[in-house]
């Protein structure tokens, strides 16, 4: 990987692990893959990779056509013959990849794997972490397996090899019986698309219609790109088919992965953080949740005007806090403060690489290559910054310096998200948690605030979070990084890569 993209994602948030991507039944599916990895290129962003699948007539069988790489997914698919001679066929998934440091140079590591097995090939691409993977690598290790990755996810495929049951979608179903975790998946047999999500559902997928074909995306946002429908969302524990019937009766096969029904665990960061505003996720635009919770925040939170009724200035972190902040820039103005919303910090989108030293130089150059402030919204008032969350808290502070420098009078922090004091086990690449400042800091919220360096910080309260998100049709969300509620038994050490995906 370049320096420039390593430099490009080096940033204080929490990580995505991955994005999937499947379409079926649609002409060059390969290249409406490309979109709909580049609408989702914020998932993950260290490799790509397509796999399609072509009926070969001239020797009566069907291929598997992969290409795959570390990189941006324009890198990755650069040379246009990729997509348009290489990678041909009707049917596809893709991935974009974001790994935990260490295994992040293991090139066998990128999605989507593919092998070639007794009921002909699969390939697979994940999106989420599997929380029994040790006792099951062990297990498949005992029995004599070899594994060609460090990652979870080949873990299912060899599961499906050895299943007793005949066909592949009884053998998938046998297999995803087994593990426990977060997992959506995109499965491409020979002549089928197969999605499927964990029975508690941590992280989305949803399914689109494109002409008579069908497309199956984490985010919604890839459908728009490739102008495909958005359908329905996988449910909880779902597993639906796509095949040649399908495209004649438009309507895929649905199977229950498990027997048992648990309560949806829905990741509430990626309302928060993760998703992209223009997607639909858990069946709510991610534009409309991220404003109540910026209206939220302020309603618990306000920053009072003062009795000059000054108005106060209130600030995004661009990008991810764009939303919340209109939406606090309401709440503030609804309970009597006047306030307005300004463009205070510029983000720049081409971060160089970065070489002066020593290293807390480097941290505040880096932090300077990625935001500028504007002056003369600034200068002489109180501000108040909305941000989504706080991580280790190092760009929050640089961000602060960068805000005091340009001459504000009062600063007010404000975050749409309760403190982070856990890992995530189910998808998410949080720093360990020594490293967290609302754990450095002890939860005392008066100890971050003096190490940020602000008049005040406030976070949003985990109740009122929990009451701003959508819940008219049953849905229940995982808190397990703000509270350290995970509902499965764990036994994966996230600080040891061993979840590696
Ligand atoms: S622990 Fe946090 S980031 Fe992980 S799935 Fe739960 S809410 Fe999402």
């Amino acid at each position: 990987m370049t320096s420039e993209i390593r430099n490009s994602i080096e940033t204080d948030k929490p990580r995505e692990h991955c994005a999937v991507f499947g379409i079926y039944g649609c002409c060059n599916a390969a290249q409406l893959a490309y979109y709909g990895l580049l609408a989702q290129q914020h998932r993950g962003q260290e490799a790509s990779g397509v796999v399609t699948s072509q009926y070969d007539t001239t020797e009566n069988k069907f291929r598997f056509h992969t290409h795959k790489d570390f990189g941006l997914v324009n890198d990755v698919f650069r040379d246009d013959s990729i997509l348009t001679k290489q990678l041909v066929g009707t049917s596809a998934i893709g991935h974009n990849r974001y790994s935990t440091s260490g295994a992040s140079d293991n090139r066998q590591n990128i999605q989507p794997f593919t092998v070639n097995y007794r009921n002909g090939n699969i390939g697979i691409a994940h999106n989420g972490n599997l929380t029994n993977f040790r006792s099951l690598r062990k297990l498949l290790q005992d029995e004599g397996t070899i594994f060609q990755t460090t990652s979870d996810t080949e873990i299912i495929l060899h599961l499906i090899a050895k299943s007793r049951e005949t066909d592949h979608i009884k053998q998938i179903i046998d297999a995803l019986s087994r593990v426990e975790g977060a997992y959506s998946l995109v499965i491409l047999t020979d002549d089928s698309l197969i999605a499927a999500r964990d029975p508690r559902g941590w992280r989305p997928l949803s399914v689109g219609m494109l002409d008579d074909g069908y497309v199956v995306a984490s985010e919604t946002c890839a459908f728009d790109i490739i102008k495909a429908s958005y359908v329905c969302d996988v449910k909880p524990g779902e597993m639906l088919v796509f095949d040649r019937e399908t495209l004649k009766t438009k309507e895929a096969k649905s199977f229950r992965i498990a027997k048992e029904t648990y309560k949806p665990c829905y990741c509430i960061f990626e309302y928060i953080y993760f998703s992209r505003p223009d997607s639909r996720i858990f069946g709510e635009s991610v534009d409309k949740v991220r404003r109540e919770l910026g209206v939220a925040l302020a309603l618990e939170n306000p920053v009072s005007s003062g009795n000059s009724n000054e108005e106060v200035v209130v600030i995004n972190v661009p990008d991810s806090s764009n939303t919340a902040t209109l939406g606090f820039v309401a709440g503030n103005n609804n309970v009597g403060n006047k306030s307005k919303y300004e463009i205070g910090l510029i983000r720049s989108h081409y971060v160089g690489r970065t070489f002066i030293q020593p290293v807390q130089d480097i941290r505040e150059i880096k932090v300077r290559t990625k935001f500028n402030t504007v002056r003369g919204v600034l200068n002489g008032k109180k501000i108040v910054i909305i941000d989504d969350s706080i991580v280790r808290g190092t760009t929050s502070k640089q961000l602060v310096n960068l805000i005091w420098d340009a001459g504000a009078r009062e600063i007010h922090f404000r975050v749409t998200s309760p403190p982070i004091r856990f890992p995530c086990y189910y998808g998410m690449d949080f720093p360990d948690p020594n490293e967290l400042i609302a754990n450095r800091c002890h939860g005392n919220i008066e100890e971050i605030r003096q190490e940020l360096g602000v008049d005040s910080l406030e976070y949003l309260s985990l109740d009122r979070l929990l009451q701003s998100v959508p819940h008219e049709n049953g849905e229940s969300y995982c808190t397990g990084c703000f509270n350290g509620a995970f509902p499965t038994k764990i036994d994966i050490d996230v600080s040891k890569d061993e979840h590696e995906i």
